[in-house]
């Protein structure tokens, strides 16, 4: 859905590899969480077995694949890679887990969609490291224990309500990732400057920075954005005003909302007298997918102030209707 996507989209995989944070001291922000993984990690190295399983929750593109990586690279484990909708049966899942070495991390994206089967064997693998293998159908299916190496289970989640109270009980860790400060971001960009040799600005960084939606993976893609604008068009030094004149050709606007943002904000005060109203009934409005609203857009639009959940739907607040160039009624939220 264009540039604010929290998303990685097509071949954009091989810039976030260069851009990955190798090391928990490489890893801008989120302080709180590095500290609490700094402590499970040192313990564990210090005791010589293998950490508590980590749940990390939170957004897309705040960094949860990274931290897996960091994980596996600070303990000097082998990283094994899948996800919830690749363990559609328990045999996926069996074969991935006995397939694991002592130590090494097992990373689970997206672990709120595993499938029940599965999610079962998961238990087990998770407190004993164990699994029960089912041979055979009917009367006559035997259940085959089989060890499995201590390992370290790492899920991610954009959902972590999604997640059965057992699965999430099983995590002895579990991190919250929040949207990045402005700040933050600013140093996420220094960083990817430095990598890719971008000459970014400070006032540049700041402009940036402050779009980005609190979501590194989106600082990264405005910033290479920002950097053809400014080689194509000047002199390559991304500047404020290179920054504002590259991201409105891209549609990007003063706060980091984007043409559907601003689509669901219109039609949630033109249409709707700025509500209360459903999520889907907004979603039919703008012709989106409920999932890409509730998913992508508000949770960025309740955290600049521009919308706010109630019992009864969504409700534009004051700042909402001033953003659109209209005087908010007097029973907007402020
Ligand atoms: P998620 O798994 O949460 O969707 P990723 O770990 O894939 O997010 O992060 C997306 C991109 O954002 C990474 O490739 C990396 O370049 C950048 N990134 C994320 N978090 C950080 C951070 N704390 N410091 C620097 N770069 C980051």
């Amino acid at each position: 859905i264009g540039p604010l996507s929290p998303h990685p989209e097509p071949g954009e995989r091989d810039d976030e590899a260069t851009l990955r944070p190798r090391r928990l001291t490489e890893f801008v922000g989120q302080s709180r969480v590095r500290e609490q993984l700094e402590l499970v990690l040192e313990g564990a190295r210090r005791r010589g077995s293998p950490p508590d399983h980590v749940l990390l929750s939170g957004p897309p593109g705040l960094g949860k694949t990274s931290l897996a990586m960091i994980i596996a690279a600070e303990l000097g484990s082998a990283l094994r890679v899948t996800s919830g909708p690749a363990l559609e049966r328990a045999g996926d899942l069996a074969a991935m887990l006995s397939n694991l070495a002592e130590g090494d991390v097992l990373f689970i994206d997206e672990i709120h969609r595993i499938a029940r089967p599965a999610e079962e064997m998961l238990y087990l693998a998770m407190e004993d490291f164990r699994v029960d293998v089912v041979v055979g159908k009917g009367p006559g299916a035997t259940s085959i224990p089989l060890e499995v190496a201590p390992f370290t289970l790492v899920g991610a989640t954009t959902r972590s309500g999604a997640l059965t109270g057992p699965l999430r009980d099983r995590f002895g860790f579990t991190a919250h990732m929040e949207f990045y400060s402005s700040g933050d971001l600013e140093r996420v960009l220094r960083r990817s400057a430095t990598i890719l040799g971008v000459d970014l600005r400070p006032d540049g960084a700041v402009e940036v920075a402050r779009r980005s939606r609190g979501t590194p993976r989106i600082a990264n893609r405005l910033l290479r954005r920002v950097r053809d604008y400014a080689e194509v068009r000047a002199d390559g030094a991304v500047t404020r005003d290179i920054a504002r004149a590259a991201l409105a050709v891209y549609d990007v606007d003063e706060l980091g909302l984007d043409r559907l943002d601003r689509a669901v904000l219109g039609a949630l005060v033109r249409t709707f007298g700025g509500g209360p109203v459903g999520v889907s009934t907004l979603a039919v409005a703008v012709g989106e997918e409920p999932a890409t609203v509730e998913e992508v857009c508000e949770p960025y639009l309740v955290r600049a102030g521009m919308l706010a959940r109630t019992p009864r739907g969504r409700v534009a607040t004051a700042a909402a209707w001033r953003h659109l160039g209209m005087e908010p009624p007097a029973q907007a939220p402020g």
